[in-house]
This record gives C-alpha cells, structure tokens and sequence, in this order.
C-alpha cells in the first residue's frame, strides 16, 4: 500500500453519517443511499475503494475489498478506521459534504448577498463547493462534527 495517497472509501448505505464525518475530514468517500452489492463491489474494486460496511456477508465476500465496522456510533467507527487507516496523519481540505468535492476557499465580499444576515455577522472564513456552490462557513455543526473528529 502506498502510505503517501490517502485511503479512498465507499460507504455502505447504512453509513451516510461516516460518509458526511469522512468528507469534512478531506477523505474521497462515496456513498448512495441505495446501491446493489454487486455494484457497489465492482465500484470499489474499479476505483481502489475500501467498502465501510457493518453488514458481515458483505464484507465476508471473497472479492470484497471492505473494511468491517464494529462499531454503532460515529466516534467508535471513526475510531477504528483511524486506528487501521492512520486516518489523523493526512491534512485534507474538507469535501463536500454532498458532493464528495474538495472545498474552496472563498472571499466573503463574493458571497456575501447569499448568506443568511446571521451568518455574514458572526462569520469570515467561507469555503464554497465547485459543483453545487454550496457554500460552507464554521458554523455550529461544523463545530460539532469537528469535536468528534478531534477527540479520536
Ligand atoms: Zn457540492
């Protein structure tokens, strides 16, 4: 395994969450709220993915290249693909959390009729998604999912 590219992932359709906390993290990780096995395997195997499945007969599959999880929260989770994956040794720029695209940084001035009187207020930092221009700031749930993240 090269230790220099980050892992990339596809999360199983029970793990939309992990999915959204794997993004914000920066790592590639795809996700369908529906997929047949068959193809979320050939996916995988076609791009180098790790499938994140807590379903045993999947990840029992010979030809499955996936990663078993335990755990129920998200922390837990977060917990063991940090300590298979070394996740914390990368520093990515957060994805979208939709889109699954790296985030870019964007100068309030540009945005600033879009945003939400509270937000152009309290916030500065903005980052904006490159496909859907969704634009992200630091807010409370970023706040959030960043302490989960950082007490792994
Ligand atoms: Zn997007």
């Amino acid at each position: 395994m090269n230790t220099k590219q980050p892992p990339t992932f596809i999360a199983d359709c029970h793990l939309g969450k992990l999915a959204k906390y794997l993004r914000i993290m920066g790592f590639d990780t795809l996700y369908f709220s529906s997929i047949d096995d068959n193809d979320l395997i050939a996916l995988a195997r076609a791009e180098s993915r790790t499938i994140l499945t807590r379903d045993r007969a999947l990840h029992e599959r010979k030809e499955s290249p996936s990663f078993y999880l335990q755990p129920i929260s998200n922390l837990a989770q977060l917990q063991a693909l940090q300590n298979h994956f070394h996740l914390k040794k990368y520093q990515l720029t957060s994805r979208c959390l939709i889109c699954n695209i790296t985030l870019k940084k964007i100068e309030k001035a540009e945005i600033e009729d879009k945003l939400p009187p509270k937000v152009k207020y309290y916030f500065s930092e903005f980052e904006t998604c490159p496909k859907c221009h969704r634009i992200y700031w630091h807010g409370d749930h970023y706040k959030r999912m960043m302490s989960i993240i950082h007490a792994i």
